[in-house]
């Protein structure tokens, strides 16, 4: 991928896994690396800073990007037979390690391996070993590549609210918060085993809330719904659910009407992001009955339940 490597605006290139880490049950943070890597950069802080994978197909093959252009790669990847395509999943730099052409992305991964509803990221995540590779599309420094959505202007209060996919955003965020930062973090994860060491300001309380056998998103939606004294909000169905959630203070994928003076100034920011389905129950209530102001939120569908991500 030599030349594609000069030409485009952000990295697109094979890594290596270069360590595994297992952190808990459902945890596994991976280091992934390569000479590409020593472009790597963002303008600022990382926060929540989105990434592409893109995992072996069924043949254990990678897609090649040989030779891609700026502005025709995509269309190029799209145009190949889908059984040479790969897998494409989003996932965030919790962290990043080393320098130079030692450059690495600390990546978590969820293992969702249980009754059969898992995909090709989680199955290649719980197998990984030194030296297996995927492919990362990711910021080039210097060179804008969006992909960051914590964007708490002057808000004087945070609301932080994740489902275990959002884990690793809601960490990065935490850790590079100012020391004077006030506000809460809840964090629903699958179990109590999957509490990780999370550094905050001493002003952010963070909540863990282990699901044990409760359905995806129930405790999180209690928590956040009594919050701002809802009652009942946690049961209602939610029946039709966007898997593509995303309503920002930028972009809105049911189409709302954005305020081009979108800006969190003063007041509570919240950021939101797991399940669509919860995130869909918790926007509803949130805006709906809590009157949170849509120029002060970001509500993201990170995942749907039963559906693959495409
Ligand atoms: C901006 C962004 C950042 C993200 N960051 C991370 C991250 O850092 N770490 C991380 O692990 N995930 C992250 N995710 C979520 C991740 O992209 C999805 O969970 C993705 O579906 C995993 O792909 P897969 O191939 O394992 O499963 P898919 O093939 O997409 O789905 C197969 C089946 O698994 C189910 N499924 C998918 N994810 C889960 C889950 N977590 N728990 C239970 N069932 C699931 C689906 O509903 C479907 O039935 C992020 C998503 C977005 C949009």
């Amino acid at each position: 991928m030599g030349s594609a490597q000069t030409v485009l605006p952000l990295i697109l290139d094979e890594v290596e896994v270069l360590a595994v880490d297992r952190l808990s049950p459902s945890f596994v943070r991976i280091e992934l690396g390569g000479p590409a890597m020593a472009d790597f950069g963002v303008d600022g802080p990382l926060y929540d800073q989105r990434i592409k994978l893109l995992f072996p197909g069924d043949d254990g093959r990678l897609p090649s990007f040989e030779g891609a252009q700026a502005g025709s790669w995509w269309d190029a990847w799209l145009a190949l037979p889908e059984d040479e395509r790969g897998h494409m999943r989003t996932y965030t730099v919790r962290d990043v390690r080393g320098e130079g052409e030692d450059t690495r992305l600390v990546v978590d991964f969820v293992l969702h391996l249980v009754d059969g509803a898992t995909g090709p990221a989680s199955t290649w995540a719980s197998k990984a070993a030194i030296g297996d590779r995927v492919v990362v599309l990711a910021p080039r420094r210097g060179v804008a590549y969006g992909g960051i959505e914590f964007a708490p202007g002057n808000a004087d209060r945070l609301l932080l609210v994740g489902d275990e996919t959002a884990v690793p955003a809601i960490s990065a965020i935490l850790e590079t918060l100012p020391v004077d930062a006030v506000g809460k973090a809840y964090l629903e994860i699958p179990g109590p085993q999957d509490i990780l060491d999370v550094r905050a300001p001493a002003g952010v309380r963070v909540v863990w809330l282990p699901r044990h056998d409760a359905p995806y998103g129930d405790r999180l939606c209690r928590a956040v719904l009594t919050l701002f004294g809802i009652e009942n909000g946690a049961d209602d169905d939610v029946s039709v659910v966007d898997p593509d959630l995303w309503e920002t203070p930028t972009y809105s994928s049911s189409g709302e009407p954005l305020d081009a003076d979108g800006d969190a100034s003063g007041g509570l920011y919240a950021w939101i992001a797991g399940e669509a389905g919860t995130v869909t129950r918790l926007r509803r209530h949130l805006v709906r009955d809590a009157g949170l102001d849509r120029r002060h939120v970001a509500f993201m569908g990170y995942w749907r339940l039963g559906v693959a991500m495409r």
